[in-house]
């Protein structure tokens, strides 16, 4: 059973995860991908989850799985059709994933007009941190997201520059699916985007957040 924490020790059970994919422009220039209207959605099964501690474990059937860095929001009330206005009332946490993918299978799947499930989907995909209370983030559009590997830093972003804010996301999000507690929402990744190998230390981390560290079998 795939679970995530709040703050000490709240366990909540995780439901779907939402991903929201080309929400930051220099990360659709990274991808030669187009700008689109609306938000690009697709869903990570419960099971792609990894909590810390947890080994990211390569699939076989892929030889490029690429690191995503995100903020990630935990649903803490059912929300359907939410307005923009009030999103925090449906939010309980802010926390930390990475959206990994398997970019060599999500090429092709472009390619051929195919669902990404397998690319993004697949066991242990989403690794992530603790979450904190929303409270704790006072403002949730100015967060700096850096990721390292092996003490190197690869990506360097902040919340400000996503082209769908938060607030827009969750509107849009809850006029297609009813977020339930315990599912999470990831909100897309700033540039920098690139591959992990076997041996590799991630570390991730969100102003106001924190940060988390997983390690690549
Ligand atoms: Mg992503």
């Amino acid at each position: 059973m795939a679970t995530v924490v709040l703050g000490p020790d709240t366990v909540y059970r995780v439901g779907k995860i939402v991903c929201v994919g080309q929400n930051y422009l220099k990360h659709i220039s990274e991808l030669a991908s187009k700008r689109q209207e609306k938000p690009v959605l697709f869903l990570k099964p419960s099971t792609a989850v990894l909590n810390e501690g947890q080994k990211i474990i390569l699939p076989d059937y892929s030889s490029e799985v690429h690191h995503e860095t995100e903020l990630a929001l935990l649903v803490g009330k059912k929300a359907s059709r939410i307005s923009s206005e009030n999103w925090k009332a449906y939010i309980r946490g802010a926390g930390i994933a990475l959206d990994l993918t398997l970019r060599d299978l999500q090429a092709i799947a472009k390619e051929r007009g195919l669902p990404w499930a397998i690319a993004k989907g697949f066991d242990g995909s989403c690794p992530v941190s603790g979450f904190v209370p929303i409270e704790a983030v006072p403002d949730i559009q100015t967060l700096d997201i850096k990721l390292y590997v092996n003490g190197v830093l690869k990506q360097q972003g902040s919340t400000r520059d996503m082209i769908f804010p938060v607030a827009c996301l969750l509107e849009f999000i809850t006029s297609i699916f009813t977020l339930e507690p315990g599912d999470l929402v990831l909100t897309g990744t700033p540039s920098g985007v690139g591959p992990i190998t076997s041996g590799d230390q991630l570390e991730a981390s969100i102003t106001a957040i924190g940060s988390m560290t997983f390690h690549v079998v």
